[in-house]
């Protein structure tokens, strides 16, 4: 308690930050130290209690007015002897606002091993594991969606026990919660009594225990197996996004329910076209002749080929649409574009008759008046066809 740092500092605001500097700047040091993040690390959840005491302070309007005043003095009383705990901390249900509501199972079971608030943890510890798996698709299948074979090791019920977890298929009713799986417990708080129900610890909220511990999963009525799976991709995904495939992961021990699968998107770089939104951009040369005279040329789609018009006096770097040649959005029907970008390439090596085609061109080049400047590069910007 001697050098206790002070709470703005904690926190990096200032002594007037307001309501909602004060919940940001908290919601990153929380996420920096979140016990998940930092795994047996003391340090961390040090940092990451020092940070919530703070927060229970100047998050108070009441709190922290005292605190003003009087300082650590002002405030200390709020806490038990031995300074704040966690059982002083009221802003649970914030959590889910600072975490959304997936992190909030998992930042309270590295902390309180599983045992606050009842419900929630329940449902969690019956729970199996999310997982999560990566899967690289290339820009076809993403433009029109696909379905991708994977082989994973997921969570299934022991063999041996069908689940149970028990070699006799036997389980007692848990003495302390009598079956219920939760547990009230009384304490004193700023408000006086107040009773909170916890997830029993005897039988960790399952309300069973197991004298006779199945031999092959040692009671947890869970094994390994490798899975073939199908995860269907629809048309439009785009890298870092998650497709969850809910309760189609590991199952929870003994009889519980399955977590998900989390699918992270990643995309494949091509050789020949790259990405702009929902457009698919290609990159095309074109001859002067083709340029000047006009043409007919066939260029790659993601399906295969099409063929393309080049209007007589085409300009180097513009562009032509290819419709309904794109990718199909995410929550559209439609295909999006094809965008085909020609650029007018110069020749190096010609033959000797070229060149005196290219001579006599250049007598009728010199009559017409080429303009410095960029000016007249304005003039190709919209000539999206
Ligand atoms: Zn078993
Ligand atoms: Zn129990």
């Amino acid at each position: 308690m001697a050098n206790k740092r002070d709470y703005y500092e904690v926190l990096g605001v200032s002594k007037d930050a307001d309501e909602a500097e004060i919940k940001k700047a908290y919601r990153k040091l929380a996420m920096q130290y979140h016990p998940d993040k930092n795994p047996d690390n003391k340090e961390a959840e040090e940092k990451f209690k020092e940070a919530s005491e703070a927060y229970e302070v100047l998050s108070d309007k009441d709190k922290r007015q005292r605190y003003d005043q009087f300082g650590h003095a002002g405030v200390s009383s709020q806490f038990g002897q031995g300074g704040f705990q966690w059982s002083d901390f009221s802003h649970f249900d914030d959590f889910n606002d600072i975490f959304g509501s997936g992190g909030f199972g998992s930042i309270f079971e590295g902390l309180f091993g599983g045992g606050f608030g009842g419900a929630r943890t329940r449902q969690s510890s019956n729970r199996g594991q999310d997982m999560q798996i990566e899967l690289s698709l290339d820009l076809k299948e993403i433009a029109l969606g696909t379905t991708k074979k994977i082989k994973i090791a997921v969570k299934d019920p022991c063999d041996k026990c069908k689940g149970t977890g028990s070699e006799d298929g036997q389980a007692e009713t848990c003495s302390q919660c009598k079956g219920t799986g939760q547990v009230r417990t009384v304490r004193q708080s700023l408000f006086g009594q107040m009773q909170t129900i916890t997830e029993c610890p005897s039988c960790r909220g399952e309300g069973k225990i197991i004298k006779n511990r199945c031999s092959k999963c040692r009671g947890d009525g869970r094994q390994d197996k490798i899975k073939e799976m199908e995860i269907e991709i629809p048309a439009g995904v785009a890298e870092g996004q998650y497709l969850r495939r809910r309760a189609q992961g590991n199952i929870g021990p003994r009889g519980g329910t399955r977590g998900d699968i989390l699918v992270l998107i990643h995309e494949k770089e091509d050789d020949v076209f790259y990405r702009e939104g929902d457009n698919i951009m290609l990159d095309q040369a074109i001859s002067i002749s083709q340029a000047v005279l006009g043409d007919e040329i066939t260029v790659p789609t993601i399906t295969g080929q099409a063929k393309m018009k080049i209007p007589a006096g085409t300009q180097s770097g513009s562009m032509f649409r290819l419709r309904g040649q794109g990718i199909q959005g995410l929550r559209s029907k439609e295909r999006a574009d094809q965008i085909v970008k020609v650029t007018v390439v110069t020749p190096t090596r010609i033959s000797r008759e070229e060149t005196e085609l290219y001579q006599k061109l250049r007598e009728f080049d010199r009559k017409r008046e080429m303009k410095p400047g960029h000016s007249f590069l304005n003039r190709l910007k919209n000539i999206f066809s």
